[in-house]
């Protein structure tokens, strides 16, 4: 959506919080609403209409958006013309409940209602609109996004969850799994390619689980694989019960797939591995990863793990950091258990203090510190071609991009962002690389 507008166009303000799927869902709403004649506000301040797209996956990210809801209501207070909506998970978790928590809300849609986003803003009265009807045909195909140039896009290639980890509340908040149809998936990747973008992030909750008729992920992968400018392709989250043969001889054997995966282990302890119902074994989640390992040697590997489960106990939590150094992730998402209301888990209430779970995240996050630097020490003397981003974040004309593996790169070059150079590591941190460009 462009910030630009003629003074007569009604203008949004919208705010996004969680994961990539929701930044896609973001773009998405934006391509809708202006297509229906919105233009986009830079501020609250500004706009018209202001809409968060929210979270449920935490209770504290429900409670940050709660909070922000009540600093907009004093806005909405003194211009009570202004429209206040929540969209995505947290309206879909929450739903008329949201209303009694945020009275000031005039619209409350889940992330299957967005094409109806213009019916609703369009209507006049004061009553409260809720709108969380799950569809489970609903994949958004066609409509396109609005995005900010970029050489990285996010494409969301399948929608919804099938698997009811006891812990998540995915599949409540985000309905079946569906697939987009490749050919519109082809077509959204050419028209990006067309638009400069050199790298796509295939988007989809168990984003492996892809099947559309006879195409599945690995299908999808060397279809996608074929299209010209586009340089490179990744994908998130696969769920490790979905990582086929043909997915992974995708990985392999397409060199523009890169050699770094998101794959969430949740737990290193058989029993939590149970309780959670995700459907693997530790020894499981480790001969996958060795087969990975076996047909892609420069593969990096991230994960996302839960402490204070119920029922973890610490020879549980202790069986985790084992299996943390075992693998030795290059880098990890760390979170403390978060008992969500519909989830199988939750009328088993917490069994662990919040003070145990915040000395166990701790514990893990110092030792993914260790072995993230470990991970990115090893990479110093090699020579990886960096997609080139734009400007670092730390000034002084440094440039910054992503190594196949997914690493922050930074270094001095004349490069545009899209360049893809190859860059020699000389140093790193827990986070980030410093490099050389080479032979230019
Ligand atoms: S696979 Fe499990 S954790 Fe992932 S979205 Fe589905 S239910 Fe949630």
């Amino acid at each position: 959506m462009n910030t630009a507008h003629d003074s007569s166009q009604p203008t949004v303000y919208l705010e996004t919080y969680g994961c990539q799927m929701n930044i896609a869902d973001s773009e998405l709403i934006a391509a809708i609403l202006r297509r229906a004649g919105y233009g986009r506000a830079a501020c609250p301040e500004d706009a018209d209409v202001v809409l968060l797209n929210t979270c449920a996956i935490r209770e504290h990210a429900e409670e940050r958006v709660l909070s922000r809801l009540s600093t907009l209501a004093r806005l909405k207070h003194k211009r009570p013309a202004l429209r206040l909506g929540l969209l995505g998970c947290m309206a879909q978790h929450n739903r008329a409940q949201l209303i009694e928590k945020a009275p000031y809300l005039d619209l409350v849609a889940g992330p299957d209602s967005y094409r109806r986003l213009p019916e609703f803003l369009g209507r006049t009265g004061f009553d409260p609109i809720v709108d969380v009807r799950l569809d489970r045909e609903e994949t958004y195909a066609g409509i396109g996004a609005d995005r900010a140039p970029h050489p990285r896009a996010y494409v969301t290639v399948m929608r919804g969850c099938d698997r009811f980890c006891t812990f998540c509340v995915v599949p409540y908040v985000r309905g079946r799994e569906r697939s987009v149809a490749p050919d519109a998936v082809l077509h959204e990747c050419r028209e990006m390619a067309a638009h400069g973008v050199r790298e796509v992030v295939l988007l989809g909750q168990t984003v492996n689980a892809y099947r559309h008729g006879e195409v599945d992920f690995g299908g999808l992968l060397r279809m996608i694989a074929a299209i010209d400018g586009i340089e490179r392709i990744r994908f998130t989250s696969p769920h490790p019960c979905d990582m086929t043969a043909a997915v992974i001889d995708a990985m392999a054997g397409e060199p523009k797939v890169q050699p770094y995966l998101h794959l969430p282990v949740q737990s290193g302890s058989d029993r939590i591995l149970a309780a959670m119902q995700r459907g693997y074994s530790v020894k499981e989640y480790l001969d996958l990863v060795e087969r990975l390992r076996s047909v892609i040697p420069e593969l990096a590997l991230s994960t996302d793990i839960i402490v204070g489960f119920h029922g973890e106990e610490e020879t549980d939590f202790i069986a985790t950091m084992d299996l943390m150094r075992e693998v030795a992730f290059d880098s990890a998402f760390t979170f403390k258990y978060s008992v969500r209301e519909h989830t199988r888990a939750y009328k088993l209430g917490d069994t662990v203090s919040e003070t145990e779970k915040a000395r166990r995240l701790a514990a893990i996050i110092e030792l993914q510190e260790s072995l993230s630097t470990a991970s990115n020490q090893n990479e110093v003397g090699r020579i990886r071609e960096v997609l080139v981003e734009g400007p670092a974040r730390r000034g002084d004309g440094m440039l910054c991009g992503k190594t196949p593996q997914f690493k922050t790169a930074v270094f001095a070059a004349q490069a545009q962002p899209g360049d893809l150079i190859p860059v020699r590591i000389i140093s790193a941190t827990s986070h980030s690389l410093i490099g050389v460009p080479v032979g230019r």
